[in-house]
């Protein structure tokens, strides 16, 4: 499918900024890392929703979903194999959820793109 040039230029939040992520990606503010690679970095949430609750982070600061190019396809297949590899590490074979808030209204606060890794409690659903 080539979607290249179908939606309207993004504005959203500058690159050049660095987020409390890329901080913790460079290593100027500590985190509970849990695993890390070339691509990505994952840490446990300050504010932990469920018993488990992990962020997936790419490396690259990409504030939204909107900022995805083509190129980029693989990364967020490698983010949420990733989240599934932790997922099966934390013991939650009972099932987990994965959650990508977009934006203000999506509820998105640091705006470096994430997957929260939720488990360990049964979630209800719809969220607030
Ligand atoms: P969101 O609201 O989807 O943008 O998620 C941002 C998440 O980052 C929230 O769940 C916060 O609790 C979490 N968070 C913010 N600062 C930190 C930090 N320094 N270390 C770990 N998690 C953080």
């Amino acid at each position: 499918m080539h979607l290249d040039g179908f939606f309207a230029p993004c504005h959203g939040p500058d690159v050049a900024t660095k987020t409390i992520f890329g901080k913790i990606i460079d290593r100027e503010i500590p985190a509970d890392i849990v695993f890390e690679d070339e691509q990505c970095l994952a840490f446990r949430d300050i504010h932990p929703a469920a018993p488990t609750h992990i962020l997936v982070i790419p490396k690259r600061p990409i504030p939204m979903v909107e900022q995805l190019t083509p190129a980029d396809e693989g990364l967020v297949g490698h983010l949420f194999y990733v989240a599934a590899q932790l997922a099966k590490k934390e013991g939650l074979a009972d099932g987990y959820r994965l959650v990508v808030n977009n934006g203000a209204e999506g509820g998105q606060t640091v705006f470096h793109l994430h997957v929260h890794l939720l488990g360990g409690r049964s979630l209800s659903w719809p969220p607030g």
